[in-house]
């Protein structure tokens, strides 16, 4: 929150509202009378959508959806567990190093990827190596030089070879006892990076003597990914598009903090037919593909991304029964109905146009969800 620490002070009342992405410094009564509204009708939309988290995630007709979970940490794991969801599709790694004076040492993180996986079980955990850039890295990494500025992702871990390959080893360490482990490599732009992060991959795990090769994932959250995907997905066993950062770079918008706002830019048409193209163009090389950026769980966009052909989204825990409740109300024929519509509908006219377009009762549960 820019500028939080000039409007606040040490004692400061404030009301956080983390649906809406909104914080109320020194609130008035009404105000205060009205966050204690909205907190009821929270708590009893989440117990209502609660209610289905035993249930697989299916849509209406049947068809299986897999639900996976995104998470920052360890721990993060009990939280997908206990809304029962299908396994860990994102693990961003970066908190690890980023609160660290020092990179953590190889059993340290292995011992974090053992226990994520371990907590799993049979699940799988698609643990995302570092995705560094020069506004966001670790204090013991410094990345002054001009030529760091373009650099992040997989390009920045190419770089820092010393700490890109402990990782993959505290990865290929921990694979080894756990077969439910996969990797996933931020920002790929080419299939060059791709090939060379391979056979770094490939050289560490002849290393440690892995007898089996670790499921290997890129996200695809540029437009040079999209363009270059055919290359990239033979490289590859999964793909997973990251749509927070292939909204900024697809619509030159700064990637927003709010969720709310991420996923109003992801209505954009372009964004959409974007993510068409890219599961057309996995379909037809057999490659699976998860929608992993925050735009996967809001509902309508969940049901876009099902109607152009995802059967695999990966989203916050918490947000997990809201979109399972979404889903088990949906079927795939509205499904396809409502991405055909989103791919036509201009962003401003999107939600009051896909809203109309999905059946009552899931309109009902949303509008409990965004209650002004
Ligand atoms: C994304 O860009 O959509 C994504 C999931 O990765 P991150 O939010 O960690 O950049
Ligand atoms: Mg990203």
């Amino acid at each position: 929150l820019n500028g939080l620490l000039a409007l606040a002070s040490p004692g400061s009342i404030c009301l956080l509202d983390g649906t809406r992405g909104t914080l109320v410094i020194e609130p008035s009564d009404a105000q205060r009378r009205r966050f204690g509204v909205l907190r009821r009708e929270f708590k009893q939309s989440q117990s209502l959508l609660r209610r289905m988290d035993s249930k697989a995630c299916r849509l209406k007709n049947g068809t299986r959806i897999q639900l996976l979970a995104n998470i920052n940490q360890t721990r993060d794991v009990d939280l997908a567990n206990e809304h029962n969801l299908d396994g860990i599709g994102l693990y961003r790694t970066e908190l690890m190093y980023l609160s660290a004076h020092a990179a953590p040492s190889q059993t340290t993180q292995s011992r974090h990827y053992s226990r994520a996986a371990a907590a799993c079980g049979t699940r799988p955990v698609t643990i995302r190596t570092f995705d560094f850039a020069a506004d966001k890295h670790p204090p013991f990494l410094s990345l002054d030089s001009p030529a760091a500025l373009e650099l992040r992702g997989l390009r920045l871990a190419l770089r820092q070879s010393r700490l890109f390959k402990s990782q993959l080893r505290a990865i290929v360490r921990s694979a080894a006892e756990h077969p439910n482990i996969r990797i996933l490599f931020p920002m790929v732009t080419g299939w060059w990076e791709l090939t060379e992060a391979l056979d770094l991959l490939k050289a560490v795990s002849a290393e440690e003597k892995l007898a089996h090769a670790v499921p290997v994932g890129a996200m695809i959250e540029t437009p040079a990914a999209i363009f270059a995907l055919p290359e990239i997905i033979q490289r590859v066993d999964f793909i997973s598009v990251g749509c927070n950062d292939l909204a900024q770079y697809t619509l030159a918008m700064e990637r927003s903090t709010s969720a709310q706002s991420m996923c109003g830019n992801a209505l954009h048409p372009s964004l959409i037919r974007a993510i068409r193209q890219i599961v057309q163009t996995a379909a037809s090389a057999n490659c699976p593909v998860c929608v992993c950026g925050e735009a996967a769980s809001d509902p309508i966009l969940a049901a876009v991304f099902i109607g152009l052909g995802i059967r695999t989204l990966s989203v916050s825990p918490a947000r997990a029964p809201v979109v399972r409740y979404a889903l088990r109300h949906l079927s795939l024929a509205e499904a396809k109905t409502i991405a055909e519509c989103a791919m036509r509908t201009e962003p401003a006219a999107a939600v009051d146009t896909l809203l109309a377009a999905l059946p009552g009762e899931l309109r009902q549960i949303l509008r409990m969800e965004s209650s002004p």
